[in-house]
């Protein structure tokens, strides 16, 4: 089997609300997403879906992932979708880094080996049943009033672990917010404070020390480095997320102590295929994960929830659904979906996110072999 022709479709899709990130580092009003059908010599045809969730949350943006597509589309086309690793060795030859753009022909290709194998993803990563897996809300940040009213409105929509942004100019308002939503919490539900780095290692261990929640705290500084000399010296279990773009760094966090447990998103890290490594390696060393993508619509969503479902609960947080904070869908009642809380990875062979063209567009590029 080869590949042999990839058609790229670029979306913008709005927000319901504008999202404000910690640190005022960006207003996101709208997704930049970038689909990918990937077709075969053989009949089979898998998608793929990236989107950085703006241009300022992480070292990618979606000109840059089309731009990537473009540039490793003659690595890829003619292989075997199905040899994952042979296909990333390729990929890693033809340009390297540019995990953003890797993530979304990764995804492809295993949706191809999904369905020539008769099995959906979540069983080729192991799992026994398409397990339910809890979703996280987003909080987006400011006032604690502000804050606390979102996290109720997830609340009526099922969610019972919610992620509040913090991380604003002053020290007193993220003690304030940090101490006003862990006393709103209701009983039942959980809360990580996810500061998205933007405090210095002084204000995160001045801030950490001083309120009494002792909920997760996630990615409190810009780099590994920092993380970990905070996680030293605080009181609260430690996540990591934009700071881990590699296994090795993986490693590197292990090695310093610098957390309990990290997010694993295919968009950062490269795809599923290194999702699966480093999800593998968190339950060798017992951290706790989180697997969902960085953005997108629910075909991003259904590709992370796959590898979700099929890790053990013991070690699985909570996922959110980027799609859930989007006004349109392009691929409407398709994929995993909240339902009281949970959502549950499709049963059909692949991916099971099949996407209808017509309503995607006029595609930006087309690749053949
Ligand atoms: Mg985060």
């Amino acid at each position: 089997m080869r590949i042999s022709r990839l058609t790229v479709w670029h979306l913008t899709l709005p927000l319901i609300a504008p999202y404000r990130f910690s640190g005022g580092r960006q207003r996101v009003e709208a997704l930049d997403t970038t689909y990918l059908r990937m077709e075969t010599d053989e009949g089979l045809t898998g998608w793929g879906e990236g989107s950085p969730w703006g241009h300022a949350y992480l070292p990618a943006h979606g000109p840059g992932i089309r731009a990537g597509i473009e540039t490793l589309a003659s690595a890829v086309l003619g292989r075997d979708p199905r040899s994952l690793a042979a296909l990333h060795e390729a990929m890693d030859r033809q340009l390297p880094g540019h995990q953003s753009a890797k993530s979304v022909i990764d995804i492809a290709a295993w949706d191809i080996l999904g369905q020539a194998a008769g099995l959906p993803l979540w069983q080729l990563f192991g799992g026994d049943a398409p397990h339910p897996v809890a979703l996280n809300s987003s909080i987006s940040t400011g006032t604690p009033e502000e804050m606390i009213a979102r996290i109720e409105a997830a609340s009526a929509k099922g969610y019972r672990t919610h992620s509040a942004k913090l991380g604003g100019a002053d020290i007193g308002g993220d003690i304030a917010r940090m101490n006003a939503i862990a006393e709103a919490m209701p009983e039942g539900e959980s809360i990580t404070f996810d500061i998205n780095r933007a405090w210095a290692p002084a204000t995160a261990i001045r801030v950490l020390n001083s309120v009494t929640s002792r909920d997760w705290v996630e990615q409190p500084c810009e780099t590994l480095a920092e993380c970990a000399h905070v996680a030293g010296r605080v009181p609260q279990p430690m996540l990591l997320d934009e700071c881990c773009h590699s296994f090795g760094d993986h490693l590197e966090a292990w090695r310093l102590g610098a957390c309990e447990g990290v997010k694993i998103k295919p968009n950062r890290l490269g795809g599923l295929t290194r999702c699966l490594q480093v999800r593998d390696f968190c339950l060798s060393v017992g951290w706790r994960v989180h697997i969902e993508d960085v953005g997108g619509t629910a075909l991003a969503d259904t590709a992370a929830y796959h590898l979700a479902s099929a890790t053990p609960e013991s070690h699985r947080m909570a996922s959110w659904l980027a799609h859930a904070h989007l006004a349109e869908d392009p691929v409407p009642d398709q994929g995993v979906r909240n339902e009281g809380g949970f959502a549950a990875p499709p049963t059909t062979p692949g991916l099971g996110v099949i996407p209808d063209p017509d309503r995607l567009g006029t595609p930006v590029a087309v690749y053949k072999a």
